[in-house]
């Protein structure tokens, strides 16, 4: 019966819903400016010995099994910078979807086809504020009928399994008898027969799907889901520091922009950078205006501080890592552990 509304064919009440195109792109994607060149931030942060040393030593006393003589006695010989930038895009889709739904009915207004019933996305719904996450179910308006409930046939009570309707079992204690070895059954009143305790002795159970009153309210509820995707690219660096290691850490905003539609960096001194975003923005372009509309984007650069410090204990050579604005410590060949494994 949905299938004749416009804007609605297709629409089931599996759970799936349908997610509907959104209308003509033209109006919501501008036409790309270049952005204009930021201004990069040439100088490169480094960290002092102290400041490293300190971390480390933080680092060692969180951990259990790390004795302190590696960082008390070791002598740091050499530090190296291996900055590296992180590019980040986040968009902010919306989209819609669609799912019969169904209520009891007591007597609601039915308003299919009193007029035409606007399409998913004519309907209107606010967004939250921007990369915020939300979801909010409308019922559209035009599309409740009402129907006949399946499961009972339209009669709001389905008879009882346990006793076939009559309300009554055979007694448990005499079994049907009345009888019991000292006379009559009490639990029966020699009746053989006791009260079915599945439908209170009624014989019939009230339909849940329609709670009793045999018919249903049918409409077509919309969703409309607002998300934020994230893609990220971290450049390559030589540091010998698990890249995923930088996952966990903030470095420092060089860059941020802000937009329906953000374009391609222009002019980054790091190439790979400028491609990454790029790549990005096109992919994410493909992906979010099929099925959803995109609402805003945006994109930023940070500055990944990694420094390589090396130094010896009892005159073999080690090496730890610090890096992002939080001075996260790595030191995977830190020589004084004990026990239990460590990571
Ligand atoms: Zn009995
Ligand atoms: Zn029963
Ligand atoms: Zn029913």
């Amino acid at each position: 019966m949905f299938d004749s509304i416009p804007g609605y064919e297709g629409t089931s009440g599996d759970g799936g819903g349908v997610y509907l195109p959104p209308p003509m792109p033209s109006v919501l994607m501008p036409v790309p400016e270049a952005s204009s060149h930021p201004e990069w931030h040439g100088n490169i942060p480094s960290i002092s010995e102290e400041r490293a040393h300190e971390a480390f030593e933080d680092y060692v006393s969180s951990k259990c099994c790390y004795r302190s003589g590696p960082v008390r006695d070791g002598v740091i010989t050499n530090m190296e910078s291996f900055n590296t930038y992180r590019y980040r895009l986040e968009t902010f889709t919306e989209s819609r979807s669609t799912k019969l739904s169904q209520e009891p009915y007591r007597g609601q207004h039915a308003d299919a086809g009193i007029q035409r019933a606007p399409e998913p996305w004519e309907i209107a719904a606010q967004p939250p504020s921007y990369f915020t996450e939300h979801k909010e179910t409308i019922r559209v308006p035009y599309t409740s009928s009402v129907k006949k409930c399946d499961p009972c046939s339209g009669m709001g009570k389905t008879p009882c399994v346990f006793c076939i309707g009559s309300g009554s079992k055979v007694c448990s204690w005499c079994n049907g008898s009345g009888q019991c070895p000292d006379g009559a059954c009490y639990a029966c009143g020699s009746s053989g027969r006791e009260r079915c305790s599945s439908c209170g002795g009624i014989g019939f159970h009230i339909c849940n799907t329609c709670d009793g009153n045999g018919q249903l309210l049918v409409f077509i509820n919309l969703i409309v889901e607002w998300s934020t995707e994230r893609d990220e690219y971290v450049g390559e660096d030589s540091s010998g520091l698990k890249q995923e290691k930088l996952g966990k850490v903030s470095g420092k905003e060089l860059f941020r922009d802000g937009q329906i539609m953000v374009s391609p960096v222009l002019g980054f001194p790091d190439v790979s950078v400028a491609q990454a975003s790029e790549r990005i923005i096109r992919d994410h372009r493909v992906k979010y205006t099929n099925n959803s509309r995109i609402l805003q984007q945006r994109q930023t650069i940070e500055l990944i501080t990694i420094t390589r410090v090396n130094y010896t204990w009892k005159e073999k050579p080690y090496v730890y890592y610090v890096y992002g604005n939080e001075l996260k410590v790595n030191a995977e060949d830190y020589p004084a552990t004990c026990c239990c494994s460590v990571m």
